[in-house]
């Protein structure tokens, strides 16, 4: 089979015919239909986050059930269901728990210190087959294409933030950066009833904030610092926000969002770098406003199952702007890397 395969960091991933993983009690091979990048990919590419390699990275993945070999009744019924009732659809749960710790046991596996990402720390979806635990498998509904790939971490990631704050419909929320994660947040916050604004850099971004529903927009290098802006946002919506989505975590975001967020509101942070501290976070406004400073990683299978559950109920048309062949893998990561792709892009093996 055809791998994408990083083997230095910041160098191209390799190209590569490899065997295709043999399976073992408890696993299923899965033929790999799309793979959706995410800026977390960007950090294992240039080695900012540590992996084991070489690595096939690719965590967001969708594809068909080829072969499984159940180790229980329980995993036999997964796999009978899902090539009965899904035509062997399946997206795939990314975060593998030791299954015996305090999180595990409670279904947040993503939480689990001993917890194993699958295109972090074993080989992942940038290939034409994928080999995973069959308890991770987790059924695609008929009525959602293969773009539900990104519903695997972009999808799920934002759901399980946005269910860690009260809703509160009407009121007015800001999304700050508009990648895959921060195109889905627009639309679920649209779905759940908000007044939508968004903060970019690139204009196509903020055009495509627009498509996707979000009410205003507003463009951060404009501005000669983060109150001005915060200034202008008050300004132009005539109240204070609700909530405060950052989906990229720098001192800017932090004092956008002290200077336009309503008592007891919400800082839900999903976007980080791993240099950046919070140090622009007044204490003494956190506690005479009563605001809410939360930090959000992954989700849980159920917050899949569920963001899925909404997606086809809902018939949300999720933001994925383009698909690349497996083989153009580094022009997508670049695209990525230099801010051009709009929502989400994938790879396809076929
Ligand atoms: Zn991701
Ligand atoms: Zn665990």
């Amino acid at each position: 089979m055809k791998a994408a395969v990083l083997y230095k960091p910041g160098k191209p991933l390799v190209l590569e015919e490899r065997n295709i993983p043999k399976i073992e009690k408890g696993e299923a091979l899965v033929r790999v239909v799309r793979t959706c990048l995410c800026g977390t990919d960007l950090k294992i590419w240039d080695g900012t986050i540590n992996t084991p390699l070489p690595l096939v990275p690719g965590h967001e993945v969708a594809g068909k059930i080829v072969d499984a070999v159940p180790a229980n009744d329980h995993e036999k019924e997964i796999i009978e269901t899902i090539k009965k009732e899904y035509n062997e659809n399946v997206l795939i749960y990314m975060y593998i728990g030791c299954n015996q710790c305090y999180y595990c046991r409670s279904g947040e596996k993503q939480l689990c210190p001993r917890v194993k990402r699958i295109g972090f720390d074993v080989d992942g979806g940038f290939a034409e087959y994928i080999k995973v635990p069959i308890i991770n498998l987790v059924p695609l509904p008929n009525s959602l294409d293969y773009d539900a790939a990104i519903l695997a971490d972009a999808g799920e990631t934002v759901y399980r933030a946005f269910k860690k704050m009260p809703q509160r419909p009407g009121a007015t929320i800001v999304i700050m950066g508009t990648g895959g994660l921060g195109s889905f947040a627009i639309l679920l916050a649209k779905l759940l009833g908000y007044q939508v604004v968004t903060i970019d850099v690139i204009d196509e971004k903020l055009l495509y904030a627009k498509e996707l529903g979000s009410d205003y927009i507003f463009k951060a290098q404009d501005k000669e610092n983060a109150v001005v802006l915060a200034d202008e946002i008050l300004r132009t919506i005539g109240e204070r926000v609700y909530a405060f989505i950052d989906f990229v975590g720098n001192a800017y975001s932090q004092e956008v969002a002290m200077n336009v967020l309503d008592k007891k509101g919400y800082i839900l942070q999903i976007g980080y770098s791993s240099k950046e501290t919070y140090n622009r976070i007044s204490i003494q406004k956190l506690v005479w406003n009563e605001y809410n400073i939360l930090g959000s990683v992954g989700g849980s299978i159920n917050d899949l199952y569920e963001v899925i559950n909404l997606v086809s109920k809902r018939k949300i048309k999720l933001p994925v702007s383009k698909i690349f062949k497996l083989d153009e893998i580094n022009i997508a990561l670049q695209t990525l890397k230099e801010g051009k792709a709009l929502g989400r892009i994938c790879v396809s093996p076929e």
